[in-house]
């Protein structure tokens, strides 16, 4: 049996083709589902003996919500999601003025081992299917009623580790009988493997590539991220100036600020003579503390006295507004399994 929502229109017009059906059908199923119709038996355009078929070909998940947490300060909401193996993730939305954001999971853990992030504590599962990306946005805007117009992909997971399946999820979400949610307002988040960058770029989309960086230089970059031991930040920057020359859309360089690890001025001068020239913004992401490491917030002045000496150099420079801190809902503060946090708190 497989999961519907792993086709794309193409491949399920070709089931229809080869299952002696007629190919608009397809086109009809899928409408059913992005209108939250999840059994076949209630679609009631499709002819009974086709329905009967479906059934015995194919299932729809969509994961089951088990907890949601809504946050006090803002409008972010978290879904804690299961598969129907057992397993969990967590799905946070958000709301702005110009509409609601999905942060999306793409793995079952991970396996990057950055050491200020809760997702990859304990590695990784599995990866996520195309299909179990799309449905947690088919899940999170069933819960909130509303329309979702904007997907980061920086939930738990490396989406780079799990190629295929994100690049598939990005054409479905784009695609018009889907989501129909624009390119632009897709970011895709990586802690810089750099040969599928190249291989992203080739797709050339129209997507957001933000880069996790956080250290201007290799030796800092190691004390915080593993994969900075296999490519230098020399290979990573040449490699988004390539994906910048295909695609001419801006990079963006996430930057979380540690204090007294990398929020001093020698190092916003080291990041400025490294990003000067290249079509970029840099997204400053005070770090959100959690309980397995020791790196602590950098104050407000030392985030802000970074942020001027960058702009005052002309690198494009936001602060990225915390959203759902009180529900452990943001950057980083996602798991696997919300037991996992709730039983180490316990000292389970
Ligand atoms: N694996 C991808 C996407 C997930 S993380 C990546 O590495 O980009 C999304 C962003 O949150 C990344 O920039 C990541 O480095 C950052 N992040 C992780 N833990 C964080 C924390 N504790 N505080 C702030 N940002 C964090």
């Amino acid at each position: 049996m497989i999961n519907i929502l792993d086709l794309n229109l193409q491949e399920l017009k070709h089931w229809m083709n080869t299952n002696k059906e007629s190919e608009f059908r397809a086109k009809q199923i899928f409408d059913w589902i992005y209108k939250n119709v999840w059994s076949f038996h209630d679609m009631n355009n499709i002819p009974t003996t086709l329905r009967n078929k479906l059934d015995n070909a194919f299932y729809i998940e969509i994961p089951e919500i088990i907890e949601t947490l809504k946050s006090e300060s803002d409008e972010t909401q978290k879904f804690l999601l299961g598969y129907k193996d057992g397993n969990v993730i967590e799905t946070v939305v958000m709301k702005y003025k110009h509409g609601n954001s999905i942060c999306v999971s793409t793995q079952i853990g991970c396996k990057m081992g950055c050491k200020f992030c809760a997702s990859t504590i304990g590695g990784v599962i599995r990866n996520l299917s195309s299909g179990e990306i799309l449905s947690q946005v088919l899940a999170a805007q069933k819960a909130i009623g509303e329309r979702i117009s904007n997907v980061v992909l920086m939930g738990s997971g490396e989406p780079l580790d799990n190629y295929e399946n994100v690049l598939k999820f990005i054409y479905l979400a784009n695609a018009e009988y889907g989501f129909n949610i624009g390119q632009r307002h897709i970011t895709l988040s990586t802690c810089g493997i750099v040969p599928k960058i190249y291989e992203l770029a080739e797709e050339d989309l129209q997507i957001t590539l933000a880069i996790s960086l956080h250290a201007p230089n290799d030796l800092l970059r190691k004390s915080m991220m593993p994969i900075a031991y296999k490519y230098s930040i020399e290979e990573l920057i040449t490699a988004c100036k390539s994906y910048i020359e295909k695609t001419n859309r801006r990079v963006t360089f996430e930057y979380s600020l540690v204090k007294g690890v990398n929020d001093g001025s020698e190092q916003a001068e080291q990041l400025i003579n490294l990003l000067r020239g290249i079509l970029c913004h840099v997204n400053l992401i005070p770090i959100n503390e959690i309980r397995e490491n020791s790196y602590e917030k950098s104050t407000s002045d030392n985030v802000k006295a970074f942020y001027n000496k960058l702009t005052s150099f002309g690198i494009e420079t936001t602060i990225r507004k915390e959203m759902g801190a009180d529900i452990n809902a943001a950057c980083g503060q996602l798991r696997r399994s919300y037991l996992q946090g709730e039983n180490e708190k316990k000292g389970v």
